[in-house]
C-alpha cells in the first residue's frame, strides 16, 4: 500500500517520520510524585511524550475525574524536569483555552470524537491534535473528522486507534490493526496505537505493541503507573515501570525492521 503521510511536529518532536514516537503515562495525574516518578520513568526508556488526563471523561460520574488545572500545572513541570512533550485531553471547546497554554498537543477522547465545536475549537488553537477514534467511529468518519480539523486551520493531526466496540467481550475494545495502515492511506497522516484501551488488559500491551510496530504505526499511546493497582483510573491496563521498560526493550530489534521499511518507502518517493 502506497501511502503518503503528512508528519506532524509536536514542538519539536516530528511524528509520521524517520522515528517511532512512544507517548507514555498516568491515565490520569493524581498527584505531584506520582506524575513526576512515571515522566522520568518513561522519559529514560525512550518515550517523547508524556500523557495524563487531568480532565477526565468517566463512564462513571462517581470515578475520580482528574485534577483540573492544577493537574495541567504538574503536567508542565514535569515537561519543564524531563524535556518530554505534553500531551492531554480537553473535553470540551471551553476547556480549549485553558489546555492549550500548559500543552504541546491536545487530545480529542473517543467519546468526544464527533464533538465539531470541540473539533474546531481545538483546530483554532493552533497545537497539533491527537484524535483518538471513536469507539463506534468507521474508519471513513475518522477520517473526516481530520477533514474538519484541517478545515479549521488545525496545523497537524495524528490519530490514535484505541479499539472500538464490537461484540467481543474478552478485551475491554476490540483492537481494529487493519485500521492503522487503512487510516494512514485513507486521511493521509500519522496513525499510533494505543494498546492500553484497545485491550483494557496489561498483560496484552506489550505484545499489542509489538503489532503496532509491525503494521507500520507512527508511534504508540501506553498507559504507565508506578502502582498500577492502585491507579485512580485504568489500573486494570497500565503497566509498571519495569513492565514499560522490558517493553520498548522488547520493541527495539522489531524498530530495526520498521526503520528498513520507513527507509525504502521515503526513497521510494523521492
Ligand atoms: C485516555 O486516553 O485515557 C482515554 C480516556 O482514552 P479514550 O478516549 O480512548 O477512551
Ligand atoms: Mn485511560
Amino acid at each position: 500500500m502506497k501511502t503518503h503521510v503528512q508528519s506532524v511536529e509536536v514542538a519539536g518532536v516530528e511524528i509520521g517520520g524517520a522515528e517511532f514516537v512512544v507517548m507514555a503515562g498516568p491515565c490520569a495525574v493524581e498527584c505531584e510524585s506520582q506524575l513526576l516518578r512515571t515522566a522520568d520513568a518513561v522519559a529514560r526508556c525512550g518515550a517523547r511524550v508524556l500523557r495524563g488526563g487531568a480532565f477526565k471523561p468517566r463512564t462513571s460520574p462517581y470515578c475520580f475525574q482528574g485534577l483540573g488545572e492544577y493537574g495541567l500545572k504538574l503536567l508542565a513541570k514535569a515537561r519543564r524536569a524531563t524535556g518530554l512533550r505534553i500531551v492531554t485531553e480537553a473535553m470540551s471547546d471551553t476547556q480549549v483555552e485553558l489546555v492549550a497554554t500548559y500543552a504541546d498537543m491536545i487530545q480529542i477522547g473517543s467519546r468526544s470524537m464527533e464533538n465539531q465545536a470541540l473539533l474546531q475549537a481545538a483546530a483554532r488553537s493552533g497545537l497539533p491534535i491527537l484524535l483518538k477514534r471513536g469507539m463506534t467511529a468507521t474508519v471513513e468518519e475518522v477520517a473526516v473528522a481530520v477533514e474538519i480539523l484541517y478545515a479549521h486551520r488545525c496545523p497537524g493531526v495524528v490519530i490514535c486507534e484505541r479499539g472500538i466496540r464490537t461484540f467481543g467481550t474478552a478485551t475491554r475494545n476490540t483492537c481494529d490493526i487493519a485500521a492503522v495502515p487503512l487510516l494512514r492511506h485513507l486521511a493521509g497522516v500519522p496513525v499510533i496505537l494505543d494498546p492500553s484501551h484497545a485491550s483494557g488488559r496489561r498483560a496484552l500491551v506489550p505484545i499489542l505493541a509489538r503489532a503496532g510496530v509491525a503494521v507500520e504505526a507512527d508511534g504508540l499511546l501506553v498507559e504507565v503507573h508506578p502502582e498500577p493497582d492502585r491507579a485512580l483510573s485504568d489500573g486494570e491496563q497500565s503497566i509498571s515501570f519495569e513492565q514499560f521498560d522490558a517493553m520498548m526493550m522488547d520493541l527495539q530489534p522489531r524498530l530495526k525492521l520498521w526503520r528498513r521499511d520507513r527507509m525504502v518507502v521515503s526513497e521510494a518517493r523521492v
